[in-house]
């Protein structure tokens, strides 16, 4: 791997764009074969079943997925010796299972897996909570998964492969001692030019619009911060975008409102969300009328205890690694109201979903505010505001880092700031507004608005 890595590095331009399309050539192999066509067609016909049929067949998929678990992952034979699979007979029977997390998972992962290394498809889950875990996936569970997505991208009008994206991600694709200013490559495999979000700086972002308006993308996908980026960087300068696409998809990172709304107006197109995640959890997406709906067809959602909002998985596309009633760290709101959305797909609404543990800060008095309430502080300031992230070591001490235009950012911007968190936080806590050039982004090319060191 080093020494292909040392050879991409080396390789002019044009040749770097040909290595990035093979290697998508040889992934697309994995990932869109005959299963996959066959379950988007499949994934159609779905949609327009009835709840009913849908719960039914969710049922089903169920049992036989908790049978496979057994007689093939020697983790799930021990776990479950003293428990009768078979008077598994509603959803509420499914209790009767123990709940396992993902320090379980990491101490006996060989026990859990399925399938042989070679062969299958890897996973990496890195995660907020700093603990990782690594996860495989037979093949045809692989391609079910992409044509989940492909087919919620569908859904609102983008079609994977035969239209062209815009991708924003951690991928190493720029050597470190590159000159000219050229941060994209081309995987012609998935019509994708794929932009490097590690250089996306103030004095680079100009090559990143030019290139966006020439290569004019229908969708933009990718790490949402590295596109609020970008969209806040036209708005500030005015520049005319030369492209409309037809939808954005953020991954990985947690939204928040005052971005969407950005990009929303800099695109002039929707954003849809989504919910997976890499260990492979069952889908959210969002759909064409902007509410999330959960997938039915990919898994099961329940929540820890009835009066909790944290959710216990059950994924239909883990046959390799089985999660059943796995507890991720995630927390979702479910919607009382199931079938009234107005895009026509009969599945429950999810009304929220709460970000990874770690996205939120401390009151002094222990309570949370969490990253949608911190980032709304931010509002305040008209459009001056480059990048902003909000540091925690202390409980009684919030460090702002912010990163300003200074043309446009005014002293007293300052004193708004501080007020706004000393409103949210009291006066108990310190806020400290620090000046910076550039806020450092994360090793894996997110960018973290709050990072929260204190453990309570
Ligand atoms: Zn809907």
């Amino acid at each position: 791997m080093a020494l292909l890595e040392n050879i991409y590095d080396k390789s002019p331009i044009f040749l770097q764009n040909l290595m990035v399309s093979f290697s998508g050539y040889q992934r697309n192999m994995n990932r869109y074969g005959k299963i996959y066509f066959e379950y988007l067609n499949f994934l159609s016909d779905f949609d327009s079943w009835s709840l009913k049929r849908k719960l039914d067949f969710q049922f089903k998929e169920l049992i036989e997925f908790i049978k496979y678990a057994v007689d093939n992952s020697e983790f799930y034979r021990k776990l479950y010796k003293d428990i009768d699979i078979n008077s598994i007979r509603t959803m509420d029977d499914l209790k009767k299972l123990p709940v396992i997390d993902k320090e379980m998972l990491r101490g006996n992962i060989n026990e859990v897996f399925t399938i042989p290394r070679k062969g299958a498809v890897e996973g990496h889950t890195g995660g907020t909570t700093g603990k990782s875990l690594f996860v495989l996936f037979t093949q045809e569970d692989m391609m079910k998964r992409m044509a989940i997505l492909d087919h919620f991208k569908a859904r609102v009008g983008f079609e994977h492969r035969k239209m062209k994206r815009a991708t924003f991600n951690g991928k190493h694709i720029i050597p470190p001692n590159q000159q000219r200013k050229i941060f994209w490559r081309y995987n012609a495999a998935c019509k994708q030019m794929i932009y490097s979000s590690f250089h996306l700086n103030e004095e680079n972002m100009r090559y990143y619009v030019k290139s966006l308006n020439k290569f004019k993308p229908d969708a933009i996908d990718g790490f949402f911060m590295s596109m609020c980026d970008i969209a806040g960087y036209i708005e500030r300068h005015n520049i005319k975008l030369e492209f409309t696409p037809i939808a954005i998809f953020p991954t990985s990172e947690t939204l928040t409102q005052s971005g969407r709304e950005l990009l929303e107006r800099v695109f002039k197109c929707k954003v849809y969300d989504q919910y997976a995640s890499s260990e492979g959890a069952p889908f959210v997406t969002e759909c064409s009328n902007q509410l999330l709906h959960l997938e039915l067809v990919s898994g099961i959602f329940e929540h820890i205890e009835k009066d909790s909002n944290e959710i216990l998985v059950t994924s239909f596309t883990t046959h390799g690694t089985p999660l059943i009633r796995y507890r991720i760290g995630d927390a979702m709101v479910l919607s009382d109201d199931n079938t009234s959305c107005k895009c026509g797909i009969k599945a429950p609404i999810v009304k929220e979903i709460h970000g990874r543990k770690l996205d939120f800060l401390y009151r002094v008095d222990g309570a949370k505010i969490n990253g949608g309430n911190v980032s709304n502080l931010f509002k305040s300031i008209p459009n001056a505001l480059i990048r902003a992230q909000t540091v925690q070591e202390k409980i009684d001490e919030i460090i702002i880092k912010i990163e300003v235009d200074k043309n446009l950012y005014k002293p007293e911007y300052d004193h708004l700031l501080r007020n706004e968190f000393v409103h949210k936080f009291g006066s108990k806590t310190k806020i400290i507004v620090e000046h910076v050039d550039e806020i450092p982004r994360e090793k894996s090319g997110k960018f973290k608005m709050i990072i929260n060191n204190v453990n309570i």
